[in-house]
């Protein structure tokens, strides 16, 4: 990247939301090597610019607790699974780093030691401010909810200036452009706006986190090439939700 990428920076500090099916590129469980080293690329010229990336992983790719409980595992223990396999995730993103010489760590809001250094949110911030990638795993630590409210909390405790939310789509529609051919999507919208038409950004708890943290939200395409420089550097990708 040039001089001048460097000067469209709109967000310095960054919080990625990448679901675990973002790792799994079109396998059906698991992890696409491919897509691993697509991210890793993306994440690296982000990281060489000097924008401060700490990213939250889910774990659709492996385990959803929901998913548990509906085969009759206790919903706690099935969360607690959950969250574990958010922790695999974070060290297979880690690894797919290391091959591209990107320096990142991975905390965990579990313990785990002797594999990930616990989280908290001065460190969280140490290593961000030195240029470190930090990949946050286990979620928030608690059963019942999913890694939209990591992401949202985390954003708030280490004040990034935008939570990314990345996907499969390219935004927020007003129907499901999957099912709709003529769903329209929006450029920017209001966070009380997605609330009155009932759109479906994230996690509804996660969703007023952020509005009533004035923490803004870009959705958009993480399959996309270059759409997540695009989005720090504040040119039109995917849909910004922000309070007005
Ligand atoms: N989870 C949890 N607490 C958290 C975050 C996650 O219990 O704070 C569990 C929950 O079972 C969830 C799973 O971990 O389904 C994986 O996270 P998520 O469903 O958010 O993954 P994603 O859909 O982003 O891949």
């Amino acid at each position: 990247m040039t001089l001048s990428h460097e000067n469209k920076i709109k967000y310095k500090r960054v919080l990625l939301k990448l679901s675990g099916e973002a790792l799994m590129g079109q396998e059906s469980f698991g992890y696409s090597p491919k897509v691993l080293d697509y991210l890793a690329e993306e994440i690296r010229s982000l990281n060489k610019l000097g924008i401060q990336l700490a990213i939250v992983v889910g774990a659709g790719n492996i385990c959803r607790g929901r998913s548990l409980s509906k085969l009759g595992t206790d919903k706690i223990v099935a969360d607690q699974m959950g969250m574990f396999a958010t922790i695999m995730n974070g060290l297979m993103l880690k690894d797919a780093l290391i091959k591209k010489s990107v320096n990142s760590e991975v905390l965990s809001a579990l313990k785990v030691d002797g594999i990930a250094k616990r989280y908290d949110h001065n460190t969280a911030k140490g290593y961000l401010d030195s240029n470190v990638v930090v990949i946050l795993s286990g979620g928030t630590g608690n059963p019942l909810v999913t890694t939209d409210s990591a992401a949202s909390l985390r954003g708030i405790e280490i004040e990034a200036d935008i939570l990314l939310k990345a996907t499969n789509v390219d935004g927020v529609y007003d129907k499901d452009p999957n099912i709709d051919k003529d769903a329209v999507k929006y450029d920017k919208i209001s966070f009380d706006s997605v609330l009155e038409k009932q759109l479906k950004v994230m996690d509804l708890t996660s969703f007023c986190q952020c509005r009533d943290y004035d923490l803004p939200i870009i959705v958009f395409n993480i399959n996309k090439k270059n759409a997540l420089f695009n989005a720090v550097s504040g040119q039109s990708e995917g849909t910004l939700v922000y309070n007005d």
